[in-house]
């Protein structure tokens, strides 16, 4: 399958020049398995070897000198270093040398010759020294040592410059490659060749080649990114090719809607609307359904799951966690029974005979919706006629359990919900397999949650106000987070926080954290939801959906250490009615500057979208919002902030080009096969694979 041109590319590193059994596993580390992988090592700063004056050497910097060789002092010990010393018009300076040189370094460096020297200068008690140079050169003969050496990562035991050596004989071995871009476009953009960008990779010229923004990072990252694209693009083709039942919009559901309390707004009008164009298109649908926390997604995903029991089908809604499963278990099932739609609930504590009569309601089909979490892929559980897998937080399922529940059926739609927002300049890099509909707008009536930044050390003032809220009635989440290396250190304090609450409050103060049982955690949860609790001291167990419509208050202690995007999750706990709501977020002063603005966003806005843009800007991509536990690709080149203007052309070309050529058939198409084969995106994806 893989072109023959690669083959270098994808041998083993052991094939490069100097690479054997001891230096393969430390290489390895390094980079990874293959040559392709040491061509891709990035230098991330360089080194100037331009000679100076001795005099002016600086401790601890890298430098070069052209000196001339004054005498030597031979160790008297063997475990004594041999000591050359060298000078320049300007100033003297001492060479070490550790272990046994023998005569042999006498003899290719003699007293009274002139060398190039270049190395780490280090002042110590014995003066000004090097320990072994990095080079030692006889200027008169053609001297190796490069003006400017790019400085590549490393590890114990293979320092840089080995490194380096590596990746100019891996660039060796990289064959030009046929042109996979579109020649127009790389002309407008004034971007190199493919081999030539990584010829100027390898061999910059000065800082500015480092930078993220420079034409061959560039031209790399756009490969990479384009890539990428093309497999979710052909992913998401061959899973439109397979056809999947059609299922119209029936009238349960305008029954359903007619029940609630409240109109759809906009945003769940388009997504529903959108849901069912998928349905009726006979294709199967892989849609994400993103939103902030309360924003109403459940409830369009019940109107879908209305349409497929009126299509006598099944759904199954799954949720990671038992609490969630149970609210939305909750929320779906009275207005569907109502409506003669059978709703089970099965989770891992459901045993025994009413856990039989669950399984067989599924398997018969007289259950048409049900809810649950990773119970509901387990061999035992067969539906009747399974049409519709709707999975809350998505990316909390690994792709196998996801895949075992589609499996349960034939061609099964997906709808995936997340409640942690993406900057829209992301989303094609980590949906890009998806069809997306955002929920952006907040259901009418609800009051924006105050929220403020307090140090600790006014932590008593905040208790004290906590004390009065409580007394009149109001309900409050405190969260204290998980955030020390150790877990058992963490829930101390959360215990000590409930305790000291207890205090200063009353009794009406519970601790939830991850070490109770499912049982254990609800009827924590159940005390607090029924008010038989007015404080829930948490860590972060909260899960985000978790419903308490009559909490008003969220504290967050150490509020700097969560990403904003939690810190804007946790806080949408809170604010869901019409009564006024606060968000306290305590901090450890000081705080800085970036930290300080960051907090600042929260307390401007409340869209979860503009607050995960905000992050990005600020963070400069790197890992904005634990963007990489929610499946952002772990990409070699393409820098998701610097290179964001890339993804959205990416997006497009990857698109027109299965368009016009699904099959890659073109000259073009087979160029790029090569890009495919180079990147490899398909390992990956599987992991990312939504449907
Ligand atoms: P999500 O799943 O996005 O967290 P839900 O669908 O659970 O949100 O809705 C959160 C709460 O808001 C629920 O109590 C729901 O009944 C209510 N709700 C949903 N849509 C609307 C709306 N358009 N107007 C008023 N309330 C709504
Ligand atoms: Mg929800």
């Amino acid at each position: 399958m893989r072109p023959e041109i690669l083959f270098p590319l994808f041998a083993s590193i052991t094939s490069l020049k100097g690479v054997g059994p001891r230096v393969a596993p430390l290489l390895e580390r390094v980079a990874g398995p293959l040559v392709r992988d040491v061509l891709w090592l990035q230098p991330h700063s360089i080194i100037r070897r331009t000679p100076a004056a001795v005099a002016d050497a600086v401790d601890g910097q890298v430098m070069t000198f052209d000196v001339v060789i004054n005498d030597y002092q031979r160790p008297r010990v063997k475990t004594h270093p041999w000591r050359v010393r060298v000078a320049d018009a300007t100033g003297m300076l001492t060479l070490v040398f550790f272990g046994r040189f023998g005569d042999d370094l006498e003899k290719r460096h003699p007293v009274g010759a002139r060398r190039i020297v270049s190395g780490k200068v280090e002042e110590t008690q014995y003066g000004r020294q090097m320990v072994h140079p990095d080079y030692m050169a006889d200027p008169e003969r053609p001297v190796d040592i490069p003006e400017i050496e790019p400085v590549y990562p490393a590890t114990d035991g293979l320092p840089p410059r080995r490194v380096r050596q590596f990746v100019l004989d891996a660039l060796e071995k990289a064959p030009e490659l046929p042109e996979w871009q579109d020649p127009a476009w790389l002309a407008r953009e004034k971007l190199p060749a493919w081999r030539e960008a990584l010829v100027r990779l390898h061999g910059p010229t000065g800082e500015a080649d480092l930078s993220p923004l420079n034409r061959h990072r560039r031209r790399l990252a756009y490969d990479e990114l384009l890539a990428h694209q093309l497999a979710m693009a052909q992913r998401k083709a061959a899973r439109r090719r397979e056809p999947a039942a059609k299922i119209p919009a029936g009238p349960l559901s305008d029954r359903l809607r007619a029940d609630l309390p409240f109109a759809f707004t906009g945003a769940q009008e388009r997504a529903l609307a959108d849901i069912r164009g998928d349905f009726q298109a006979g294709e199967r649908m892989s849609r994400l359904v993103q939103g902030d926390v309360g924003s109403g997604k459940t409830v369009v995903a019940m109107c879908a799951m209305a349409d497929v029991a009126d299509a006598c089908g099944q759904s199954a809604l799954m949720a990671p966690t038992e609490i969630l499963a149970r609210q939305h278990y909750e929320t779906i099932s009275g207005p569907l029974a109502a409506h003669g739609v059978g709703v089970v609930l099965l989770t891992g504590r459901d045993k025994g005979a009413p856990r039989a009569e669950k399984l067989r309601a599924i398997t018969s089909g007289a259950a048409q919706v049900a809810v649950g979490t990773h119970a509901l892929f387990q061999d035992e559980v067969a539906f009747h006629r399974l049409q519709l897998v709707v999975i809350d937080e998505q990316h909390r399922f690994g792709v196998a359990e996801r895949q075992r529940l589609q499996a349960k059926g034939q061609a099964v739609h997906l709808i995936a919900m997340s409640a942690t927002p993406i900057p829209r300049t992301l989303e094609l890099t980590m949906y890009g397999d998806l069809d997306v509909s955002r929920i952006d707008e907040k259901p009418p009536g609800r009051t924006p949650v105050a929220t403020r930044a307090v140090p600790m050390p006014r932590l008593d003032e905040i208790v004290g106000r906590l004390k009065e809220a409580v007394a009149g009635g109001a309900q409050a989440f405190w969260i204290c987070p998980l955030v020390s290396e150790s877990e058992v250190s963490d829930l101390a304090a959360a215990e000590m926080r409930a305790i000291a609450l207890r205090n200063a409050i009353g009794p009406g103060v519970g601790l939830v954290h991850g070490k109770l049982s499912g049982a254990e955690k609800d009827a924590v949860m159940a005390d607090f939801a029924d008010n038989r609790l007015s404080v829930l001291v948490a860590t972060t167990v909260v899960e985000v959906g978790v419903n308490v419509p009559n909490a008003t208050i969220m504290v967050i202690e150490q509020a700097e250490r969560f990403g904003l995007a939690q810190l804007h999750q946790l806080r949408g706990r809170v604010g869901r009615g019409a009564r006024e709501s606060a968000c306290v977020l305590l901090y450890d002063p000081p705080l800085s500057e970036t930290a300080q603005q960051r907090l600042d966003i929260l307390r401007r806005t409340d869209d979860g979208f503009v607050i995960a843009e905000k992050d990005l800007e600020l963070r400069g991509g790197g890992d904005a919002l634990g963007l990489r536990q929610s499946g952002l690709p772990d990409y070699v080149f393409a820098d998701p902030f610097a290179h964001r203007d890339l993804i959205a052309v990416a997006g497009d070309d990857a698109r027109l080009i299965v368009n016009r050529d699904p099959d890659l058939t073109s000259e073009r198409g087979k160029a790029l096969q090569v890009l495919s084969e180079l990147f490899d995106w398909k390992a990956g994806l599987a992991l990312r694979d939504a449907g």
